[in-house]
């Protein structure tokens, strides 16, 4: 059976952030909730720069909700900087803060965050027996190592535009999801999933520019060549009938 998702925004959140893209999502290890309520920010920041402790946002969040795990996005600054923190009773923040600035600068669309974590926490709540752990638990399922993956820890938040393209599920993640007993087929769907999470198609065609400048001219001149020779076959065949 599928894992319910529950999505609500907590305050504000950038205005190009599109629910939508989340909503029509398909996935076989998830289903998100056609509905994505709205909570206002009632408390101000209770921790050092600004930032917003775990409890804080705990007591902002409804604690019962429709789903196995409630995400709840926001801008606002997280416990220890961090950019999600797992809550108590399978409860997660996430924050654009910081992170919605270095997506925007590599034209990765800011939902492509949202959808990482919707996979990295769901297998974690599979492999964990329907239980996240709280973030001050300490139990992390995540590896310092940048390798693009979806459980890359990304202490340099930078590199946080690795696993937000093209993210993978690395083979050592892999092994560790099978011992947790995670559907085997369920890891291979979800890695087909997975490689719909990149840019739209203008900036690929551009990073590929960019990653092959002469192969794209040589592409670009055959192209022209062949239009030339289209467009002129076509003249002589309404040459010819006429
Ligand atoms: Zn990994």
């Amino acid at each position: 059976m599928k894992i319910k998702l529950k999505l609500v925004i907590l305050g504000n959140v950038p205005i190009e952030f599109k629910t939508k893209t989340l909503i029509k999502w398909k996935s076989e290890l998830f289903d998100v909730e056609k509905t994505i309520d709205k909570y206002s920010i009632n408390y101000n920041s209770d921790s050092k720069d600004w930032e917003y402790s775990d409890q804080n946002i705990e007591n902002q969040l409804p604690d019962n909700f429709n789903g196995d795990i409630l995400f709840a996005i926001t801008n606002v600054p997280l416990q220890d900087n961090y950019y999600s923190r797992r809550l108590s009773n399978n409860r997660i923040c996430i924050t654009f803060c910081d992170m919605a600035k270095l997506l925007k600068n590599e034209n990765i669309p800011i939902e492509n965050l949202i959808l990482r974590l919707l996979y990295a926490y769901s297998f974690a709540y599979l492999s964990h027996n329907k239980n996240l752990p709280t973030s001050i638990e300490f139990r992390s399922f995540t590896h310092d190592e940048t390798k693009g993956c979806l459980f890359d820890m990304n202490g340099i938040k930078e590199e946080v535009i690795f696993s937000t393209n093209n993210p993978i599920i690395c083979n050592s993640c892999i092994e560790k999801l099978k011992v947790s007993k995670v559907p085997e087929n369920l890891i291979q769907k979800s890695q087909n999933e997975i490689k719909k999470i990149n840019k739209i198609l203008y900036y690929r065609i551009f990073d590929f520019i960019k990653q092959y400048p002469l192969l794209s001219l040589l592409l670009s001149a055959i192209f022209a060549i062949a239009l030339g020779i289209i467009g002129s076959l076509i003249a002589s065949f309404i040459w010819e009938k006429l």
